[in-house]
């Protein structure tokens, strides 16, 4: 078993963190497994290596030693564009100049007819550029979509399939074609200022790092169906995910960067150990034999 922890280093750890991290270790300490770190910092404008360290200094104070070295995304450029290259050849993306409120706009319009579904990114691309010229080099000056009806049918699947371990849906989750194309539409697979997204970036760093477990929150869970579908596409392997519960304020409202009253950071510097963190968390003490 390999499960891996992949934090965006764009603020202090919260509590939400340390759950998703103290799961995915125990998960693969208890299997006699690895335990992995990925550095997520594919957003060059908030990405910061003093918040790097500090996501190192609390895994340690945390007691969750991550095997091997880690990957860092901004150093993995290459990987990306070699499946984006490959994608782009394959004639399942295409250059988008939409803009959110053009796309708002779009979905909007009478024409359109009912409203706008919401998927993992947003409101479901309504397919305005799907039309544009897919020859040629790659774009890089504009976003690249992913033409989610031709993927399926290149494929030749009419579902794609993974398993899911976590508390709210267990077993195997089944996703259609028209439930692709209704509920995620055509996503944004590199976006412009980035030259990668963070789907097609987790997909391949998961496969690069041979994860057999993804354990993350309960909020990626929509994401996961376009992984599946980005795996099958670039012939990877598709891991076992586990999407925990979230982590929420007393007033139910799930824990952001932005929540510095529950940094990890803080609660260290009062003095709490992690086994306190672990029992706040309801989580049992781990005791490495
Ligand atoms: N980097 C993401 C985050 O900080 C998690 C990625 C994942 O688990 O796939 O929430």
């Amino acid at each position: 078993m390999i499960t891996r922890f992949a934090p965006s280093p764009t603020g202090p750890l919260h509590l939400g963190h340390a759950y998703a991290a103290i799961l995915a270790h125990d998960m693969a300490r208890a299997a006699g497994g690895r335990f992995l770190l990925r550095i997520e910092d594919i957003d060059r404008d908030r990405a910061r290596p003093e918040w790097e360290a500090l996501i190192i200094e609390d895994l340690q104070w945390l007691g969750l030693s991550c095997d091997g070295p880690f990957l860092r995304q901004s150093e993995n450029q290459p990987t990306y564009d070699a499946a984006l290259d490959r994608l782009w050849a394959m004639g399942l993306l295409y250059p988008c100049a939409c803009t959110r409120r053009d796309i708002a706009q779009a979905l909007s319009a009478p024409q359109e007819g009912a409203t706008a579904l919401i998927g993992p990114d947003g409101p479901v691309y309504p397919g305005t550029c799907r039309g544009a010229a897919r020859h040629g080099p790659r774009p890089h000056d504009q976003h690249l979509r992913l033409d989610l009806a031709a993927a399926l049918a290149r494929m030749g699947a009419r579902t794609t399939h993974f398993l899911e371990t976590g508390p709210a849906q267990k077993g195997c989750i089944i996703t259609d074609t028209a439930s692709y194309c209704q509920e995620i539409g055509d996503i944004v697979i590199a976006r412009r200022d980035m030259g990668t997204s963070y789907h097609l970036s987790v997909v391949l760093d998961d496969a690069a790092q041979a994860v057999t477990h993804v354990t993350r929150g309960d909020d990626l869970f929509e994401a996961t169906r376009i992984h599946v579908l980005l795996q099958q596409l670039l012939s990877l392997p598709t891991p076992i995910y586990h999407h925990h519960r979230l982590i929420r304020d007393e007033n139910g409202k799930r824990l952001a960067k932005r929540d510095d009253a529950r940094a990890l950071r803080l609660y260290r510097a009062e003095g709490a150990t992690a086994q306190d963190l672990r029992r706040m968390l309801g989580i049992p003490a781990f005791f490495v034999s």
